[in-house]
């Protein structure tokens, strides 16, 4: 595992020529990951390679870029013929593991095909014709079309079986068999499954020839001495991910928080999108220089910036502490990353905030993590639009009571008075806080509803032994798409609104000094651990703020911010006594 003082080997280091350097450069890779550290050679070099690895660790690149550039490139295609057969479980992982080969070899000129039931058999007989250099196929959709003769292995070189247990839990395991008896002599096979049962062990044992064995090996974390940090994940699916992080962070209101992204794009990408939404953010990766990193940490240290979204080769070294919250946009390549990450939160004995985005195939890194810290990571429901807006209401609340005892409204009063003559009082008085809560709201408006995904289950159904159920059936594997009524999964509800026994804590600070809502709410997240929407009604005086907090986390809150400074300041803070 890496640690700061590693060297890490570049790709190009790892044997991979320019074009394919180049490739992933221009997709804001940094570093190869470790399972790309570990597999890139022996692949690079021809061997046989068994790898276990599970989706998120970057085995598609670690298998795909081997591939890549060990094809003889610019010949001319025999009808039907492929120099390499990549074989995958499901038709989404066709299209996916096509679509990353397409990319890192774009600039090669590799023609690419995934193949997957259901799809058209005529048009895919049209592009197998013309001969391809990579198809990418499930192995009933693959053994059809080996059957018809439309596709041909004469001239075949490379092999891969990704996720092959799933394969085998699928019903594959016959037509994985026919494929791989009908490869010719001389190829090169990789095999990467999660776990290695005895099923996969003996399938590894026929078709694998002398094969390196890559499996990235675990520190131990020993017990007690990982760090205190409360752990959250949300499983969504990669297009919500951007309005599912706004959303969460508009719920923890973090005071300091690092996001860390897998790419430079990623990071460019998130950057603008949390600024859009309102948010100090900036970026910090390996493409800057010095001076522009030095002004982006300097920024953060004086909290002018409130988020760096950084990638870990960026982040690797920097002299941050007293984060409020660590936030993994994607779930680390490796556990070790996540425990290096989320160090950076909850010190000198506060507990901190580790959020963590994952999307519905990566739950099984999560509990690789779980195994390695021995800490559990609960998955939580995403907030949703009626959450968001219940805590905006809030804050629009505590602004006007703000307004209304600071006074000194009297210029605003005529306003009022005259169209008092025309309509409601109280309908007036909706009207201006509509105003106020549009203008706090501005440019988010249309917060879309993010689908909620049903608990991952660690295996996916069995649909018997018959190949082509199988292949049916994969359209409908659990953890890949919302199901209907998915969203009476376990429920992490909190809320203001179900926290019925409420204390009143007093804080010695109040609208002189400066002090918002926001403030507030950001010290007893960020102090606490407490989330934004457990907290009601904020009411600030001028030399005091009282606060609602659920009266199960009132002594909590309250010893966690006498420890901190609100506003550069050490300040009073007790109960209520009215
Ligand atoms: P995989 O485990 O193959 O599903 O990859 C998970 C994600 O990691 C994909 O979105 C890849 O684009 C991304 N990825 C793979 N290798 C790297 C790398 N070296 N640096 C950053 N991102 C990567």
């Amino acid at each position: 595992m890496s640690t700061a003082t590693d060297t890490i080997p570049t790709f190009e280091q790892l044997g991979l020529g320019p074009a394919l350097v180049e490739a992933l450069s221009a997709l804001g890779y940094e570093e190869p990951t470790p399972i790309q550290r570990a597999a890139l050679p022996p692949l690079l070099a021809g061997k046989d390679l068994l790898g276990i690895a599970a989706t998120g660790t970057g085995k598609t690149a670690a298998f795909s870029l081997p591939l890549l550039q060990r094809l003889t490139l610019g010949g001319k295609r025999e009808p039907f013929s492929t120099s390499a057969l990549v074989l995958v479980p499901t038709r989404e992982l066709a299209m996916q593991v096509a679509e990353a080969i397409h990319r890192y070899g774009q600039k090669l000129g590799v023609s690419v095909l995934p193949l997957y039931g259901g799809q058209p058999i005529g048009q895919q007989l049209r592009v197998l014709k013309r001969g391809v250099d990579v198809v990418v196929a499930t192995p009933g959709r693959a053994l059809d079309h080996l059957q018809r003769q439309s596709l041909l292995l004469d001239s075949l070189h490379t092999v891969v079986l990704d996720e092959a247990d799933e394969m085998l839990d699928m019903g594959f395991a016959e037509d994985l068999e026919a494929i791989l008896e009908a490869t010719p002599e001389g190829h090169q096979t990789a095999l990467f499954s999660a776990t290695l049962p005895p099923r996969i062990a003996s399938i590894a044992e026929r078709h694998l020839h002398q094969p390196v064995h890559v499996r990235i090996a675990k520190e131990k974390v020993a017990p007690g001495t990982g760090p205190r940090v409360r752990q959250t994940a949300y499983i969504v699916p990669r297009a919500f991910k951007a309005a599912t992080l706004g959303r969460v962070l508009d719920v923890e209101a973090p005071t300091a928080a690092i996001v860390f992204c897998r790419t430079r794009t990623e990071v460019d990408e998130l950057t603008v999108s949390l600024n859009g939404r309102g948010w100090r953010a900036q970026a910090l990766h390996g493409g800057m220089d010095q001076t522009q990193r030095d002004r982006v940490l300097k920024q953060f240290k004086t909290h002018a910036v409130e988020l760096l979204i950084a990638t870990d080769v960026a982040a690797r070294g920097l002299d941050i502490e007293k984060l409020s919250h660590v936030v993994n946009y994607d779930v680390p390549n490796a556990p070790e990353a996540y425990v290096h990450r989320i160090g950076r939160t909850g010190r000198a004995g506060r507990e901190g905030v580790a959020i963590t985005l994952a999307e519905p195939r990566e739950h099984r890194l999560l509990r690789n993590i779980e195994k390695l810290t021995g800490q559990r990571i609960e998955v939580a429901t995403v907030p949703t639009v009626a959450d968001l807006r219940a805590r905006r209401l809030e804050l629009v609340r505590a602004s006007l009571r703000e307004a209304l005892v600071a006074g000194e409204l009297d210029s605003y009063r005529p306003v009022v008075e005259s169209l008092a003559s025309e309509f409601d009082l109280v309908d007036v008085a909706t009207a201006a806080v509509k105003l106020l809560h549009d203008a706090q709201v501005e440019g988010q408006e249309h917060e879309e509803e993010i689908p909620m995904m049903p608990p991952p289950s660690e295996k996916p159904a069995r649909p018997g032994k018959n190949a082509r159920m199988a292949e049916r059936a994969e359209r409908f594997r659990p953890g890949e798409r919302p199901a209907p009524g998915a969203q009476k999964g376990p429920k992490r509800r909190t809320g203001p609104s179900q926290d019925f026994d409420m204390a009143r804590i007093f804080i010695g600070v109040g609208r002189q000094a400066g002090v918002r809502p926001a403030d507030l709410v950001g010290a007893i997240a960020g102090e606490a651990g407490v989330e934004g929407r457990r907290i009601g009604a904020i009411d600030i005086g001028d030399n005091y703020s009282l606060v609602e907090v659920p009266e199960s986390l009132a002594d909590q809150i309250i010893s966690a911010l006498k420890q901190a400074t609100l506003r550069g300041k050490k300040v009073q803070v007790r109960r209520d006594r009215g």
